[in-house]
């Protein structure tokens, strides 16, 4: 059984932004993306801050964009409108989730598809649909991407996705049926009966459900790939936060039976992050060629 390095394979990622970085600032452009943060959720302010960090090692510059949980929709809008005329930003993020007044179908439809390095705009997920050139989804892009550095059949495999959201199963699954990819994939969601059942037939098995230890030893086919998305915070009164992460893989079980599996923290994290670095490159280089 091998662990994934998710860090390791990311760090290779970022070089290649950093050096892609460096060519553009000396033609002048700055890769810059602006982040939005409303309100002070703790997981949110980590997660912004690790991707700033990311950006700032990699050359980059971002521009950290902090409102209270009380801003209107409205002015959250027009915050937005405003970074998409501002021709020094090249990427736009706002962190989710969005307090509870705001609704997040308004603010992803507001940010320019050509900022959209989330890859959420309903134009982004038509043209990843389509095949069509597009920003695509950091986490499900990240997966398609530690699958295909290991030295495991992807084109043909039987592919279990356990989660359908927007953010990661439902994207996941039409990546890895793209032709270049040629999984077979089974969605399993909250209205499936026998989860076991889907589970123990994949080759890859990507569990993106939220729900600590969820996948059993007994869930998973000898052998089998697996890729942990969960990131789930369980109390721990030994640990120094009072909590630590987990994810939805049972790892002392399945570690058992898997062939190669993803730790939590240090695997499709580190992905997630690097794929957005590739996104704001890719987002200024595309501002400098038009
Ligand atoms: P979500 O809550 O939006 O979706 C969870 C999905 O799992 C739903 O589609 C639901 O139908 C399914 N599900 C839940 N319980 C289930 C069960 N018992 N059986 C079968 N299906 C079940 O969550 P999300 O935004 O997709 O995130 C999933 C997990 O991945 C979370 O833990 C999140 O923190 C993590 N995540 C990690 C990264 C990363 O970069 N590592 C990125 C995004 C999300």
């Amino acid at each position: 059984m091998t662990i994934i390095d998710g860090k390791t394979i990311a760090r290779s990622i970022r070089e290649d932004a950093k050096k892609r970085t460096e060519t553009l600032r000396t033609q002048g452009v700055v890769p810059c993306l602006a982040v939005i943060l409303a309100g002070d959720d703790p997981a949110s302010v980590s997660y912004v801050t690790g991707k700033e960090k990311a950006l700032a090692e990699a050359g980059m510059a971002s521009r950290d964009i902090r409102v209270n949980a009380d801003i209107s929709e409205a002015e959250l809008l027009s915050l937005i409108a405003a970074l998409n005329e501002d021709a020094a930003v090249h990427g736009i993020l706002v962190q989710l989730p969005l307090p509870k007044h705001i609704r997040e179908d308004r603010v992803i439809d507001a940010v320019s598809p050509q900022k959209d390095v989330d890859g959420f705009h309903p134009a982004s997920v038509g043209n990843m649909v389509l095949g069509r050139d597009g920003f695509l989804p950091c986490t499900p892009n990240g997966i398609v991407r530690l699958l295909r550095t290991l030295a495991v059949p992807v084109c043909g495999a039987h592919a279990v996705i356990v989660g359908r959201s927007n953010l990661v199963g439902r994207p996941l699954s039409i990546l890895l049926t793209r032709k270049d990819v040629n999984a077979t994939v089974t969605v399993c969601h909250t209205g499936t009966p026998d989860l076991a059942y889907h589970t123990r037939q994949a080759d890859i098995l990507i569990a993106a459900a939220g729900k600590a230890g969820l996948i059993a030893g007994d869930m998973v086919k000898e052998g089998a790939v697996v890729i942990d998305v969960g990131v789930n915070r369980v109390s721990d009164i030994a640990a120094k936060k009072g909590y630590r992460l987990r994810g939805d893989v049972d790892f002392e079980a399945v570690s058992r039976k898997a062939s190669f599996i993803t730790p939590v923290p240090g695997g499709v994290g580190p992905m997630t992050i690097a794929m957005l670095l590739l996104n704001v490159v890719r987002a200024a280089e595309k501002t400098r060629d038009a």
